[in-house]
């Protein structure tokens, strides 16, 4: 086998002396082991890297200064490289150098062949490769960090933008309540005006100039008049209700007033009892007429929700800077399809409900600066938690 070698010494050195040179100069750590697995060369990285005296290492195995297991581990890949007669690499290894460092090593070792073929050693080169790994790190890290910073502002600008959506949608249901409502409340006042000047006119007929059998139809159909006209007037009042939402004008007000006012502005059935616990909370900035609003409505689905009688609990608690009112039913409690979508408009299980009340309840306490929440709800009732800032 002859091929043209790529190298010549200079003139007037030695070819071994050349080589010999090269190899003990060069940057990588350099080994040659025999196929006995005996150190026949080590150049001067790899000694400065090993820490081993050269006496401990030359001649000798890995048994003879090395750990067991690691070893083992060289051995494997030593004897790989003969039997397979190719390269063999460690592509990555941590170890201690000579100088008590933390180093990260990348290895190649490759069969060396005399002049015959015969493989007779096996080369070693050794790559240092710790500050690609700490560069590699670092990437990786602040790739992480911006992955991590990309998803929070996307989740921030997701929220943000459901929270519009979601304020624009109410806005325009509100313009339509609104409009509406104004539009049916008049024809509804003439129609309570008029059934009021019928029912007197009834009153005024002689009743023998009246078959008695209708005189009593009319003012049954008269009373159904009334009762209906009332019942739509409650649900337009709903409507404005949510429709105009002022803006709040806040004082100090105790919580247990507002409390007691929501509680009054309803027909308590006898068959439900009211616990009403007020802890020694402090007095709260809000609009108070607002806020009982929003309590109005959350207790009024509290009631409806126990048309068989229960036990309505609420209850005034500090918690943190804040003071949170939780309102209690053992009634009949929600699906979790109603529950998902609690605080948007036009949701309701009600034959007659308008899905208002609790968008209203959320637009109102939201406007304090509190925020209203379902904690619970299962067929034990159903608890919700008003929560806003202290004075
Ligand atoms: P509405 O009372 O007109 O239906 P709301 O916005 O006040 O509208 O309530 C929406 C729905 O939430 C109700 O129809 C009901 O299904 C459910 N809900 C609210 N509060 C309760 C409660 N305390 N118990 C059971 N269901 C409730
Ligand atoms: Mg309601």
């Amino acid at each position: 086998m002859d091929h043209a070698r790529g190298w010549r010494p200079p003139a007037g050195v030695a070819a071994h002396e050349f080589l010999a040179q090269l190899v003990e100069q060069l940057p990588h750590p350099i080994f040659v082991k025999d196929r006995e697995f005996r150190y026949v060369l080590m150049n001067d990285a790899l000694v400065r890297m090993s820490g081993q005296p050269v006496a401990a290492m030359l001649g000798k195995t890995d048994y003879d200064f090395l750990s067991k297991e690691r070893s083992d581990f060289y051995r494997a890949k030593d004897v790989e490289v003969f039997s397979s007669a190719a390269e063999v690499a460690i592509l990555e290894e941590e170890l201690i150098d000579g100088a008590g460092r933390q180093r990260v090593l990348s290895t190649r070792k490759v069969p060396l062949r005399d002049a015959a073929g015969e493989i007779t050693h096996l080369i070693g080169i050794i790559s240092d490769i710790t500050d690609l790994k700490a560069v590699q790190e670092a990437l990786r890290n602040s790739s992480d960090q911006l992955e991590e910073r990309v998803a929070d502002r996307t989740r921030a600008l997701a929220l943000a933008q459901d929270d519009l959506v979601r304020k624009e949608r109410l806005a325009v249901l509100g313009r339509l309540a609104g409009g509406v409502a104004h539009q049916i409340r008049n024809p509804l006042g003439a129609i309570k005006n008029a059934a009021y000047v019928l029912r007197r006119r009834v009153g005024e007929v002689e009743p023998s100039a009246f078959a008695e059998t209708a005189a009593e139809e009319v003012s049954h159909s008269l009373e159904i008049i009334h009762d209906e006209v009332q019942r739509a007037n409650k649900i337009i009042t709903d409507l404005l209700d949510y429709a105009r939402v002022r803006v709040p004008v806040r004082r100090i007000t105790s919580v247990a007033d507002v409390i007691d006012d929501a509680l009054r502005a309803h027909d308590v059935p006898s068959t439900i009892r009211i616990e009403r616990i007020v802890h020694d909370v402090p007095n709260v900035a809000v609009d108070a007429d607002q806020l009982a609003g929003a309590l109005f409505n959350v207790l009024h689905n509290a009631f409806e929700a126990m048309p068989n009688g229960g036990t309505l609990t609420i209850e005034a608690t500090v918690r943190d800077a804040s003071i949170v009112v939780s309102i209690g039913d053992t009634g009949t409690g929600m699906p979790a399809s109603v529950r998902a979508r609690l605080f948007e408009p036009l949701v309701t299980t009600k034959a007659l409900g308008l899905g208002l009340g609790l968008v209203t309840a959320r637009t109102l306490v939201e406007g304090q600066g509190g925020s209203i929440r379902c904690v619970s709800s299962d067929h034990r009732g159903t608890r919700f938690e008003l929560t806003v800032p202290s004075a």
